[in-house]
């Protein structure tokens, strides 16, 4: 059996580190899932084992977010990057509008999507300053009245800042990805006509995307669309209109199934407040030695991005950082430094242990 110690401190942006227990548990069942004799993998979509499972992950997704009944849970495939195509393929054309805040690399695409499918607005963009900063106030925003829905990126992976309130759009639905911060604490959905999230970062394995629609903006849905296109197919099928993603599927009802085990949202939300709090206190202990990314008032608590005073010292970091099995640390090609993905199954422990590293690397420098 191998123990959380025998395992690095991952620290990858996504596919990123999954619970201990949640791996164990598909380890135990991987030959024999819920006594048929065979791996989820090798059964039947339409087997009572399986949409058995199909349910738990649904009815787990609804639970720790508390979505009202008027919200359908999807699991879809196409990663986030289809959702950029899917939510304006399905909602704008003819004088239809959406607004688009544009807080970095992801947002980018996904406006550039809906270019391709009807009228658009920038409502905010931070890109003068490289994604340093997201709004933090609704006057920052120039929304379109009437909009069809109002896109926004609640955690910019890439460049670790973060949404911390989200913007009054009185009453136009709000359309959100949230692949890289979803259940990272508990918050009010019913703002929000549509959520989707590759499961890589906090819910799973890649190969699954969970997808959130209310009622109201499914009716709005375009029709004649592809099959496999259309919301309105996944959700008349119940994500079964086609083979689903059974393996990913499963790993995400064990992944939401710690969680809960965990006592859910509030309790995940205290212990990723401290993880982040460690490490933007080591960054802020050493000003001379490492600039973080993002401005203080938008900064994520899932991805956390620095630099060091010259690339030679990044290297040397980073160096000493794999001697000590604190893995996945080297920050994206578009902002460069360091970046320490600290996502809902990274435990405190690790977190400490590179802010200790932190302090005495900055400490070695010094002498
Ligand atoms: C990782 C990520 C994506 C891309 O997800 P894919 O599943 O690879 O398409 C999109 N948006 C955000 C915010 C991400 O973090």
């Amino acid at each position: 059996m191998i123990t959380q110690q025998q395992r690095v401190h991952n620290f990858y942006a996504g596919p990123a580190t999954m619970p201990l227990e949640a791996l164990e548990r598909a380890q135990r069942e991987l030959l024999d899932f819920e006594g048929t004799g065979m791996s989820v993998m090798e059964i039947s979509h339409r087997s009572k084992e399986y949409l058995a499972l199909h349910e738990e992950a649904k009815s787990l997704v609804r639970e720790l977010m508390q979505l009202p009944s008027n919200y359908h849970v999807l699991f879809l495939q196409g990663g986030a990057s289809l959702q950029f195509s899917m939510v304006p393929m399905n909602l704008l054309g003819g004088d239809r509008t959406a607004d688009y805040l544009v807080t970095g690399d992801w947002a980018k695409k996904a406006l550039k999507e809906a270019k391709l499918f009807g009228k658009t607005h920038v409502a905010y963009t931070a890109e003068a300053t490289n994604f340093d900063r997201v709004p933090q106030a609704d006057d920052e925003l120039t929304l379109t009245p009437g909009a069809t829905y109002v896109h926004l990126t609640s955690n910019n992976t890439i460049h670790g800042t973060q949404l911390h309130r989200f913007p009054d759009t009185q009453g136009v639905p709000l359309v959100a990805d949230m692949s890289s911060d979803i259940m990272w604490r508990p918050f009010d959905v019913t703002p929000f006509g549509l959520i989707y999230a590759g499961a890589q970062k906090n819910l799973g394995p890649s190969g699954v995307v969970l997808v959130i629609i209310r009622d109201d903006v499914l009716e709005r849905c375009n029709e004649g669309l592809a099959t496999m296109l259309g919301y309105r197919t996944h959700v008349q099928n119940d994500s079964l209109y086609n083979t689903p993603p059974t393996f990913g599927v499963y790993m995400l009802r064990n992944v939401l199934s710690w969680l809960k085990g965990q006592g859910g949202l509030a309790e995940i939300e205290r212990r990723n407040l401290a993880k982040a709090k460690l490490l933007y206190d080591a960054i802020d202990a050493h000003p001379d030695l490492y600039q973080g990314h993002a401005r203080p008032d938008s900064r994520s608590t899932m991805n956390v991005t620095w630099r060091l005073a010259n690339e030679e010292l990044e290297k040397a970091f980073l160096k000493g950082a794999e001697e000590r099995d604190l893995v996945g640390l080297k920050g994206h090609r578009s902002v460069g430094g360091c970046r320490a993905s600290i996502y809902n199954a990274v435990a405190l422990d690790s977190v400490r242990l590179l802010a200790e590293y932190m302090d005495s690397f900055a400490g070695q420098q010094t002498k």
